[in-house]
């Protein structure tokens, strides 16, 4: 079973999606990659989804991508004595350590690392950025604050404070246990949300190992500033727009997008879109033309992945949402100006001793002007494919690996169709596999040629050294 697109889907299980005859429509219907998401839903509830995955992934002989999406620092408020309590404009509005119900006066916020980083002027968003308050006097346990945009507020809203950074981890104790858990369960990617710094990927990096992909999810406006190091340090990334729309103002949010993506794109790295994009779905059986436009600029920047959250979690057309994605990039890329897109924002490997680069940027050339049917890659680690998806070639990459965990996470990378085999012993052998791999898998007719990349000696992650050319 074959997709005939570039870019990944990436979709959220819940309440909508958790038996296993929708699961299998969705991925039939073209979702590369399932995310729990640990805001929501119990540990038996991702045990269950996990076990029908890996159900799935037998029956239909397709590694299947999990990403265990954990929740974070969401900083919320406390509870109200008497329900929600309304915030005028002008009003005077404290926030403190007290436990105590709070009131139309003040309201208790359990984060004691949010008043040692606010000084006066700070402003704190509160519900998704409805309700702004503005710091007024603070000291290590309050916060005297002026309301500047008003409304309702009702107990547990989330919090956010745009602009300081937090001297608090990307890892709360939740999601320590939350980790233990994706991990005994072996998901392929976890995520992490609200990163702030590079030492927060580190230090989840120091817990995980190579156990899991790290996806950094970038949504708070200081991780925007250090992306490039961040981006580094990650697996893949997100552009979590949900979050990252509260903390900056919703004008900021496509630019931002943009540099993201490109970002990744010159440091090889998996990055997904996130979030609303097809939010209307949510309740409509069709989008709105704004948000199928949407779709398809994630596309033609180049993304490796689009993702559905609410659409397919907690939505009432899950399987038409797949379905409408799907149809959006098999038409954006079937448009001759994506590939002239693609290929103006190319990223060219800079001059360096690095032989994979060199591999890399011959293979792009070969397969151009051979028209190649197919990039056929051998991979242990997934470097050597991660490293010719990221030339965005123009003829489809199979990658090939002895490891199912390497195949899955490759379900999340731009164009690589991966298959689990047996390694091969020498390079004869290596380009006879390639050449049945390519015909098994419906990628090359015979007389076509496959340009062939891999590192000796086989079996030795990091090493892409090798180029060959076949027939098929
Ligand atoms: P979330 O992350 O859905 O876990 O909040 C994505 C986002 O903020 O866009
Ligand atoms: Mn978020």
């Amino acid at each position: 079973m074959r997709r005939t697109r570039n870019a990944k889907i990436v979709a959220t299980l819940g309440p909508a999606s958790s038996d296993k005859d929708t699961i299998r429509r969705l991925f039939l219907a073209g979702v590369d990659v399932f995310r729990l998401n640990f805001s929501h839903g119990s540990a038996d509830d991702h045990r269950a989804r996990l076990a029908i995955l890996r159900e799935l992934e037998k029956e239909t002989n397709r590694p299947i991508a999990v990403l265990a999406d954990l929740q974070g620092p969401k900083l919320r408020v406390g509870t109200f004595a008497e329900g929600p309590v309304p915030l005028a404009e002008g009003a005077a509005f404290r926030l403190d350590l007290d436990p105590a119900p709070g009131n139309a006066q003040r309201a208790g916020l359990p984060h004691p690392e949010i008043f040692a980083a606010l000084v006066p002027g700070a402003e704190l968003l509160l519900d998704d950025g409805r309700l702004r308050l503005k710091v007024e006097r603070c000291g290590a346990d309050f916060a005297e604050t002026r309301v500047v945009v008003g409304g309702k507020l009702s107990e547990r809203k989330g919090v956010n404070v745009p602009g300081v950074v937090l001297p608090i981890s990307a890892l709360t104790p939740k999601d320590r246990r939350d980790l233990d858990l994706a991990l005994e369960l072996g998901v392929d990617w976890v995520a992490l949300s609200f990163v702030q710094r590079p030492e927060d990927v580190a230090q989840a990096r120091e817990l995980i190992g190579e156990r899991a992909g790290i996806v950094s999810k970038l949504e708070k406006p200081s991780a925007v500033e250090r992306l490039d190091e961040i981006v580094a340090l990650s697996d893949a990334v997100m552009v979590a727009r949900g979050d990252l729309g509260v903390e900056l103002p919703a004008e900021r949010v496509p630019a931002i997008q943009k540099r993201i993506v490109r970002s990744c794109r010159r440091l090889g790295k998996p990055v997904i879109v996130a979030t609303q994009m097809l939010e209307s779905m949510v309740e409509a059986p069709v989008p709105t033309r704004a948000e199928a436009s949407d779709v398809a600029t994630a596309i033609y920047d180049g993304a490796d992945a689009v993702m559905l959250s609410a659409e397919s979690a907690s939505g009432r057309h899950p399987i038409e949402a797949v379905d409408m994605m799907n149809r959006i990039i098999e038409q954006v890329e079937a448009d001759p100006l994506y590939r002239q897109l693609i290929d103006a924002s190319h990223a060219s490997a800079r001059p360096s001793d690095d032989v994979a680069e060199a591999v890399c940027c011959a293979m792009r050339r070969a397969v151009g002007l051979l028209h190649a049917a197919a990039i056929v890659c051998y991979t242990m680690s997934g470097h050597t494919s991660l490293r010719a998806a990221r030339e965005r070639p123009e003829s489809p990459i199979l990658s090939l690996t002895p490891r199912l965990a390497t195949a899955r996470r490759l379900a999340l990378a731009w164009g690589v169709h991966s298959v689990c085999t047996d390694d091969v012993a020498d390079v004869n052998e290596m380009a006879d596999v390639a050449c049945a791999a390519a015909r098994r898998e419906s990628f090359a007719q015979p007389g076509r040629m496959i340009v062939v990349i891999a590192g000796v000696p086989f079996g030795t992650p990091g090493t892409t050294n090798l180029m060959r050319i076949a027939a098929v």
